[in-house]
């Protein structure tokens, strides 16, 4: 594997060879006993990762939009109110698909990089009978995290039902599903929940369900409706056979493995090993000079957004890739070419954010940036052997 090059974009990521290789074992039936028991455990594990014991997964072939659609198409009626606290380019998307619902949607912004407080939250979900609450957990856009346990508590209080989008987030920031009283958490297989893309994951709160049960309008979606989908995935948990659509067999053998290492690893072993891969990522872009998109206070754990420096265009990623990290352009359209993202989640260790780092210095001294050579790999070998030392 020498010359390989690290895979370090916000996803899809680098995955774990055994994960990599239960994707390689023969399919077999979806109804065969062993891919039952197989499913059936992945949907056990999925609660535990999300923190909601009393929560009902689902899990299905498609991506993370195919998650935000099931979500939209199963809990808005027509003419719902819902607010959208928006922190970027997936938080447009999730006002998109519940407006194609039927939903009117009401924004709440904050400026480039910040995210509305939860008092924001508290304060606008006041002034309508809003029955949706929709959250970005971690707008990969922008690398800005929302302050989702104090929002879904004002979402609860307003009797608003808590829908958050942890596509890039889930299994690396911190998220208690139950206990921070978010009624739908969401995601896709190809983030920290580290299966390669294709798998659509949500668990729904026993509230979320009532929602779907009281329904008066039919779900306006065939694929997604979780009438068709309930029973397959109770019957899989009973470990019978049930069939409504086809299973991506392979990704459900591979996630059954990633979520068992996710598991040993334990949820906050993960979420602390998360902070730090971030902090080191952010204390090199500091000391190499880069300012950030998200602003202090709201940045993710699970990507580092920094800035061009000045003069400086996306050739930069060339030269980083030729040493050996791969990085993401921009995304956010106001300002999509004048930054870069860095992921670091899932399997990520911190050699991997130091090589990153060495790499982008490389990268930077290439395009004639001028800065201290090794200040980025110090800083972030820094923060490793702070916390290391206790
Ligand atoms: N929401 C967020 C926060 C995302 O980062 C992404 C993908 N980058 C999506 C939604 C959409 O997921 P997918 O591309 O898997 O459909």
């Amino acid at each position: 594997m020498k010359g390989r090059k690290l895979l370090m974009i916000p996803g899809p990521i680098e995955f774990e060879p055994d994960v990599l290789a239960a994707m390689a074992q023969p399919t077999t039936s979806h109804t065969a006993q062993d891919f039952v028991d197989c499913f059936g455990h992945a949907l056990e594990m999925l609660r535990e990762v999300f923190l909601c014991p009393d929560g009902q997964p689902f899990v299905v072939a498609g991506s993370g939009t195919l998650a935000m659609d099931m979500a939209a198409c199963n809990l808005v009626e027509p003419g719902d109110r819902a607010l959208v606290v928006n922190t970027g380019y997936f938080s447009d998307r999730f006002a998109d698909i519940l407006t194609r619902y039927g939903a009117q949607v009401t924004h709440l912004r904050a400026p480039l990089g910040e995210a509305p407080s939860a008092e924001e939250v508290r304060h606008a979900l006041a002034q309508a009978d809003y029955r949706i609450l929709a959250i970005t957990h971690v707008d990969t856009s922008t690398a800005v995290a929302a302050d989702v346990r104090g929002m879904a508590a004002a979402g609860r209080e307003a009797g608003a039902l808590v829908l958050v989008d942890g596509v890039c987030a889930t299994a690396g920031e911190e998220m208690r599903q139950s206990e921070w009283g978010v009624d739908v958490y969401l995601t896709a297989s190809q983030k920290a929940i580290s299966v390669p893309p294709g798998l659509a994951l949500l668990v729904a709160s026993p509230r979320a369900l009532e929602r779907f049960r009281a329904r008066k309008a039919p779900v306006p979606n065939y694929y997604a409706d979780w009438s068709l989908w309930l029973p397959i995935m109770e019957a899989y948990e009973a470990r019978k056979p049930a069939y409504f659509a086809t299973p991506a067999v392979n990704l459900i053998y591979a996630l059954e493995v990633s979520l068992g290492q996710i598991l040993a690893e334990g949820m906050e072993a993960r979420f602390r090993r998360h902070r730090l891969l971030s902090d080191m990522c952010k204390a090199a872009v500091e000391a190499l000079g880069l300012r950030q998109v998200a602003k202090p206070g709201f940045r993710a754990t699970t990507l580092t957004a920094p800035y061009y420096p000045e003069g400086v265009d996306a050739t930069l990623l060339q030269h980083v890739a030729r040493a050996g990290a791969i990085l993401a352009g921009g995304l956010h359209p106001e300002i999509k070419a004048r930054y870069f993202r860095i992921g670091h989640m899932g399997p990520t260790t911190p050699r991997d954010v130091v090589a990153t780092v060495a790499a982008l210095e490389e990268g930077l001294a290439a395009v004639g940036y001028r800065f201290e050579p090794g200040a980025g790999v110090a800083a972030a070998q820094g923060v490793l052997l702070d916390r290391a030392a206790g």
